[in-house]
């Protein structure tokens, strides 16, 4: 079965538009998030539009700064604190790659955790990482959609193996420890890892982060393993892929994820939940 992230994105949207109509009777507003684009990169200007787009199908207010790549790091700095400082503004998300002379620690630091839609403030990290009863802690987008496309695939994780590939901070370390929550047993994979097509042959559950073209092939996976995709990579002609070979995967998998229409648009929708979170979060 091939899980659509961009359906299953479309209805949880859906589903938001109508709790966030509510909120004006109810809190007096509507959520604001606040995005801020440093320079002109072509890609991050898609996720921006892609962002803009689907506050405006749930109803939120937005605002984008687009600044011009010299921009001083401490203007940035400067801006994030006062947004920080604004009321009527409940999430804050810096639009990542930075330009080389801004630290992305810096600026990912500045944001209040409160406001951190995004969940890559340390403080929110090290929540996802302490057990604790009530943890209110913002999660990272991609790592939750991931769940939420796993919950759709009816893809059971309690005591299954998990195999991550992929060790960063915004993908493969936070999915891992989501799964592991979820009582999966899970081996992260990296560049160095020795014979991992013998670790990712026996992974019940195979989660792909590695940002390498139609890297997993059907000869790595094993028979009904539900395979999530997270690459967005060019092919041999320019056009989107993901890490995984589609073609030889796909007959194997009991459940997979395409690209494009899989992950990327979970990630979008979980920006907004996180949005709803953290607007909700103030009240
Ligand atoms: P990243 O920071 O570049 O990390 C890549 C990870 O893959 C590293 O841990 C690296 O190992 C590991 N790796 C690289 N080559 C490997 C190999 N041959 N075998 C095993 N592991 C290998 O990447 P990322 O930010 O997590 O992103 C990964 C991919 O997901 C990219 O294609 C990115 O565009 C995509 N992505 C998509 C979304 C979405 O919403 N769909 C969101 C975020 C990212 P080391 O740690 O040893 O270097």
């Amino acid at each position: 079965m091939v899980i659509s992230g961009k359906e299953l994105a479309a209805r949880l949207k859906a589903e938001m538009a109508e709790q966030v109509a509510t909120f004006p009777e109810k809190y007096g507003r509507v959520p604001h998030l606040v995005v801020i684009l440093v320079g002109t990169d072509p890609g991050s200007q898609t996720y921006v539009r892609n962002k803009e787009k689907a506050c405006d199908v749930v109803g939120f207010k937005h605002t984008t700064y687009r600044l011009p790549e010299e921009t001083p790091e401490q203007e940035v700095l400067d801006r994030i604190a006062a947004l920080n400082a604004d009321d009527s503004v409940d999430g804050i998300l810096v639009q990542l790659p930075l330009p080389k002379h801004i630290s992305e620690t810096k600026v990912i630091e500045a944001i209040a955790k409160e406001k951190d839609v995004d969940g890559f403030h340390p403080l929110n990290t090290a929540a996802l990482w302490q057990k604790r009863p009530n943890n209110t802690c913002v999660v990272p987008c991609t790592p939750m959609g991931i769940i939420k496309l796993l919950e759709e695939g009816n893809v059971e994780i309690a005591g299954k193996k998990a195999v991550v590939l992929g060790r960063s901070q915004i993908v493969g370390l936070p999915i891992s420890k989501l799964l592991l929550d979820r009582n999966a047993t899970v081996t992260i994979c990296h560049s160095r890892t020795k014979d991992l097509a013998e670790v990712t042959r026996q992974a019940d559950i195979l989660v792909a982060a590695i940002g390498k073209a139609k890297f997993v092939t059907g000869d790595m996976v094993k028979e009904g393993a539900a395979v999530i995709d997270v690459g967005m990579d060019l092919d041999e002609n320019g056009k989107l892929c993901g890490d995984v070979d589609f073609a030889s995967v796909e007959p194997k998998a009991s459940v997979i994820t395409p690209v494009p229409g899989g992950v990327g648009p979970m990630t979008i929708c979980c920006l907004m939940s996180n949005t709803i979170q953290c607007f909700l979060n103030r009240f």
